[in-house]
């Protein structure tokens, strides 16, 4: 129980994002939007929920996503009259005549002389007994020699009917024992976004424009990870996807590299700094099934000298063993075989092709060869954008220093039931974003001033800001003037907070001087005259203006 000593609170590993926070959250947005539009990139929302189906056969069953990680239900179990009715005709003890009438939720027949008219619903409730009520007297009305009765028939428990609810005269209520309820879909909230754009990119068929799409996303998504700094339960990811036909050239390096191009401008342009690019090759699925085999047979004979979750791994998904940051484990797994030596001509051909238009462009990098990340769709190029690790505070992420993520799935498609649809794309973690920011901000400000800086809390560096004026009303009487000032300048565009007429003037000017950078005085000679007094803040000048120029003050 909620009490005032133990309120509710946000469920753990989520959290509510506050003004003046918030505002920087929009500005990261709307940075990436323009970025994404300058590259021709549009729109998608997908559902925040799906089939628990496309992630399964999507991201991998054996990934640690699927594997343990997705918050995942049957959704509402479904009543079905079909099957309720079913089961009381083919009782053993029915013994119904063979001529009878059945149609929704209701059967009628002739016995002895009687009219039976029985109904089959979820439950006895007021609507269900109205409906026999109308059902029986519609047939007596017909023939009003014959005697009718009614039978309302629901599932055992649900006969109980609401208090000071009687059942008609010539109604009867009977339970049925068992089950009828239809088994239910299992839905899962998203922990990712790639698997529900492919299918939307196959349900509207956005490859017969023979074009390669090129959408993006903003949005959040689910994983029951142990929570920690900038590892949440729900977060947020701004990613982006090209995919399209092999003939609309959505499989050519260029596309992995104006992708990679992209996102290092978009992370210049949101003041990102000393971030690092790795990328890697995976391989065709073909490359991967024999790295796979091969890598499976160097950690056998190993194995038991890794920690318990590269155990697990080396089971269930070898290549998760060299994403692995485990310092113990390290030496091992540089030891073992690296993809780059198994992968086929093509594969390395493309691969060569991507690094030479990075560098064409001067977007830096580096090859990481155990770069394999934790989904199951990637193909050849893998990539992630990190900041300076926890050695550094003004990372602000601690270990969790992946930025973003992302890479090439040309099987994804055809994974989910689609046409062949070869693409890449990558997802930004917004929250580890945000932090980055702030603590870079952090740093900058503590440099500045010369002094030490933790990298704590840094929500003080990202004050809102401050609005144009706050109209003081002096006296309640004053407060509907005041409301109509702010409404004509809101209107023309000012950003606007009114007091309230019974404030102190000493308190109206405090509250002002916190969230504006104007104060307006509307007093009773105010008022009378239509000449305002204005206080700016920061040069501590106050003037008299008359209200038509009052919009011109308020901007400086
Ligand atoms: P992934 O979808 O696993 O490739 O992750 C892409 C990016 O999303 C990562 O690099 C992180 O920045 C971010 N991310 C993934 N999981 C979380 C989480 N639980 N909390 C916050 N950010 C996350």
């Amino acid at each position: 129980m909620p009490t005032p000593s133990n309120p509710l609170k946000a469920v753990r590993g989520t959290r509510d994002l506050l003004p003046p926070e918030t505002a920087l959250w929009n500005r990261v947005e709307s940075i990436a939007r323009s970025v994404f539009s300058r590259y021709g990139f549009g729109e998608i929302r997908t559902p925040i929920f799906e089939d628990t189906q496309l992630f399964a056969r999507g991201v991998g069953e054996e990934t640690d996503i699927v594997s343990k990680e997705m918050y995942t239900w049957l959704d509402g179990e479904r009543f079905s009259v079909g099957k309720l009715m079913g089961a009381w005709e083919s009782r053993p003890d029915a013994d119904l005549p063979l001529t009878r009438h059945a149609g929704a939720g209701l059967i009628v027949y002739f016995r002895e002389g009687t009219l039976e008219c029985v109904g089959f619903r979820a439950k006895a409730d007021a609507q269900a007994i109205q409906w026999m009520r109308q059902v029986v007297s519609s047939y007596a009305q017909k023939d009003q020699a014959t005697n009718v009765r009614g039978k309302l028939v629901v599932p055992v428990g649900m006969g109980r009917l609401p208090e000071a609810f009687s059942v008609p005269a010539g109604i009867v209520v009977e339970e049925m024992a068992g089950n009828y309820f239809e088994s239910s879909q299992s839905l899962t909230l998203r922990p990712e976004n790639t698997a529900g754009v492919v299918r939307a990119y196959i349900e509207h068929n956005l490859g017969d424009s023979g074009q390669f799409q090129k959408l993006f996303y903003i949005g959040p998504q689910f994983r029951r990870e142990r929570p920690q700094r900038g590892r949440y339960r729900q977060f947020w990811q701004i990613g982006a996807e090209v995919l399209g036909p092999v003939t609309s050239g959505s499989e050519s390096p260029l596309r992995d590299a104006e992708v990679l191009e992209m996102l290092a401008t978009l992370l210049d342009e949101l003041g990102v700094k000393n971030w690092q690019l790795a990328l890697n090759s995976v391989g065709s699925a073909e490359d991967r099934k024999r790295y796979v085999a091969i890598l499976r047979d160097a950690l056998a004979p190993i194995k038991h000298q890794l920690c318990p979750d590269n155990q697990r791994r080396a089971e269930t998904n070898p290549l998760r063993v060299l994403d692995s940051k485990e310092p113990n484990d390290q030496a091992l797994i540089d030891g073992l075989p690296k993809i780059a030596d198994y992968l086929d001509e093509s594969s390395r051909e493309h691969f060569s092709q991507v690094l030479a238009a990075l560098d064409a462009c001067g977007v830096p990098y580096t090859v990481n060869p155990r770069l394999v990340r934790g989904l199951d769709y990637y193909t050849r190029t893998t990539f992630e954008f990190t900041v300076p690790s926890s050695a550094d505070p003004a990372s602000g992420l601690g270990t969790q220093n992946a930025l973003l993520g992302g890479g090439r799935y040309d099987g994804l498609s055809e994974m989910l039931g689609g046409p062949r649809a070869p693409g890449i794309g990558f997802a930004i973690g917004e929250d580890r974003l945000i932090l980055t920011l702030q603590a870079q901000a952090a740093a900058d400000a503590a440099a500045k001033a010369g002094v030490p800086h933790s990298s704590q809390s840094h929500r003080d560096e990202w004050e809102a800001p401050k609005l144009d004026a706050y109209i003081a009303p002096l006296g309640p009487e004053r407060n509907a003037a005041a409301l109509a000032l702010a409404r004509e300048l809101r209107r023309a565009g000012l950003s606007v907070e009114v007091g309230d007429g019974a404030f102190r003037l000493k308190k109206s000017f405090e509250a002002a001087d916190r969230v504006a950078r104007h104060i307006v005085i509307l007093g009773e000679d105010e008022a009378r005259s239509g000449i305002l007094t204005v206080k700016t803040f920061a040069s501590g000048e106050q003037k008299k203006i008359e209200q038509p120029a009052l919009v011109t003050q308020l901007r400086i």
